[in-house]
């Protein structure tokens, strides 16, 4: 069953969607693929229609829209935009990322934060859907000017967020530099030590795991994947793209897995390793991106292995597929090459990185698939798992937290068969599965609490 098919009721929802938010094409994408996998399940359960569940899922419960002032290192003002998302708060408070890139947009947070509702809804945890973030660039900032942003983003968000409110956490552009200026803010500005913030720095209530989640737990979900194809981790090639958290963490976890890590990317262009990346070489990535905040060309020049600038590392020979840098980085073309290279998984650690025309390539082809909101939840859910440290006042071992993230993504992975296995008789259509098991917690979850 496709994904980009629309007929009949859900075809007029999204057309709905298209006129009243209009050049969201990010967001309209987004919505059409909930849309197209769903449309079993409105069919079954015709309360949903009556009660408009989805016209009032694609609706954000709250948009909040502000300016960002600050001053440079050389003492000129700049001015930034400011968002953030409290899409959807049927099944908990707010939570989703923030992300600090030059491409943010109404658009991209909308489709962030939607994605991001029916993600934490599968994650068993009480988290409800958000997102925020800014066009301000960190890239070749200082600390400083970092910090000065980050403060000045707070000095208008923090009205907005609070533990049992709206729970921001990281995304592109935002790790734990960045938290922390943000809850150092939050803190002189509310004189409230909560749990407004997750994926903070372990001195000040962090958890265990969080920086290695949405890596390690994609790397549980795509085990889970293999066993469909009675398949292991063990001896694969594997092309990740980016080279920022989720790829750091999904490459540690492939090689402790046993698999051989080949590529890595930046927006600048792909380094491609025929020895595999080892536990040595990614300790050098680690320190190159999270310290000295250079490019990954400087990994092909240290290890003498290829460059090649402005390309992804979908040309190249692989067994799995991790894409975990940005949107729309597999297209039609990249899903041939990785399909007539023999690729037999694809796991999404970015969000929404493959288009709809390529996910029906790789469903067409039997290739094993796991959407972005199943296989990349393992960060959301650690951060549920740091606000609950935070609320009962404890810090779990790094052993206990990532049982716990295993047990989460072995969940979402059961979830999401079975779903698929009730509504389209086809246990290995995750797409479908996840979506439709998303959408029907939050959706029977919005039907109990009546029109609000
Ligand atoms: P980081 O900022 O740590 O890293 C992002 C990586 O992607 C960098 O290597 C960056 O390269 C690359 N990248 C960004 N934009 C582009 C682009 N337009 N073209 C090519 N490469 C690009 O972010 P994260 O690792 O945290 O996030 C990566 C993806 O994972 C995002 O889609 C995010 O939404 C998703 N995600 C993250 C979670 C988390 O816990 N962090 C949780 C769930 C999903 P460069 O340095 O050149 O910009």
């Amino acid at each position: 069953m496709a994904t980009i098919e629309l007929k009949g009721k859900v075809q007029g929802m999204y057309n709905q969607v298209v006129e009243k938010n209009p050049g969201q094409v990010e967001f309209h994408q987004a919505v059409k693929e909930v849309l197209a996998s769903i449309d079993p399940a409105l069919k079954a359960h015709p309360e949903f229609e009556k009660a408009k569940i989805v016209e009032r899922l694609v609706e954000p419960e709250r948009v909040i829209m502000f300016r960002v002032p600050w001053v440079d290192d050389n003492g000129e003002v700049q001015i930034n935009k400011g968002y953030r998302i409290q899409f959807n708060s049927a099944i908990g408070p707010y939570k989703g990322g923030l992300r600090l890139h030059p491409t943010v947009n109404l658009s991209i947070l909308k489709f962030l934060g939607f994605e991001q509702i029916l993600k934490n809804a599968l994650t068993t945890l009480p988290m409800g859907g958000g997102k925020g973030g800014s066009d301000f660039d960190p890239k070749r900032k200082s600390d400083n000017e970092v910090m000065k942003f980050c403060h000045s983003f707070m000095n208008e968000l923090y009205r907005y967020i609070g533990a049992d409110t709206d729970v921001p956490a990281g995304d592109i552009g935002v790790g734990g530099r960045e938290i922390g200026y943000l809850f150092g803010q939050y803190k002189k500005l509310t004189n409230k030590f909560e749990s407004v913030l997750t994926g903070k720095g372990i001195e000040y209530g962090g958890s265990l795991v969080r920086p290695e989640a949405t890596g390690y737990g994609l790397l549980y979900f795509v085990r889970e994947m293999l066993k469909l194809k009675k398949e292991v981790i063990k001896g694969k090639v594997v092309a990740i793209s980016g080279s920022g958290n989720v790829s750091q963490y999904a490459a540690q976890k492939t090689i402790q897995k046993g698999g051989k890590v080949i590529t890595l990317s930046d927006s600048n262009g792909t380094i491609y390793d025929a020895e595999g990346i080892n536990e040595k070489k990614l300790s050098y990535v680690l320190e190159l991106k999270n310290v000295k905040r250079g490019r990954i060309k400087e990994y092909a020049e240290k290890f003498g292995c290829e460059y090649y600038p402005n390309e992804k590392p979908w040309k190249f020979k692989c067994d799995i597929a991790l894409p975990c840098a940005t949107q729309n980085e597999i297209n039609k073309d990249d899903a041939k090459k990785l399909i007539n290279n023999g690729v037999i998984a694809v796991g999404e650690g970015a969000n929404m990185p493959s288009t709809a025309e390529a996910i029906d390539l790789f469903l067409a082809n039997n290739v094993l698939f796991g959407p972005a909101k199943a296989a990349n939840a393992g960060g959301v859910a650690t951060s549920g798992l740091e606000m609950c440290q935070n609320h009962i006042g404890l810090s779990w071992t790094f052993e206990e937290v990532d049982a716990k993230l295993d047990g989460i993504m072995v969940s979402i992975f059961n979830q999401s068969t079975t779903a698929a296995e009730k509504y389209v008789k086809d246990k290995t259509n995750l797409v479908i599965g996840a979506n439709i098991a998303g959408f029907m917690k939050v959706g029977n979850a919005m039907l109990a609490q009546g029109i609000v």
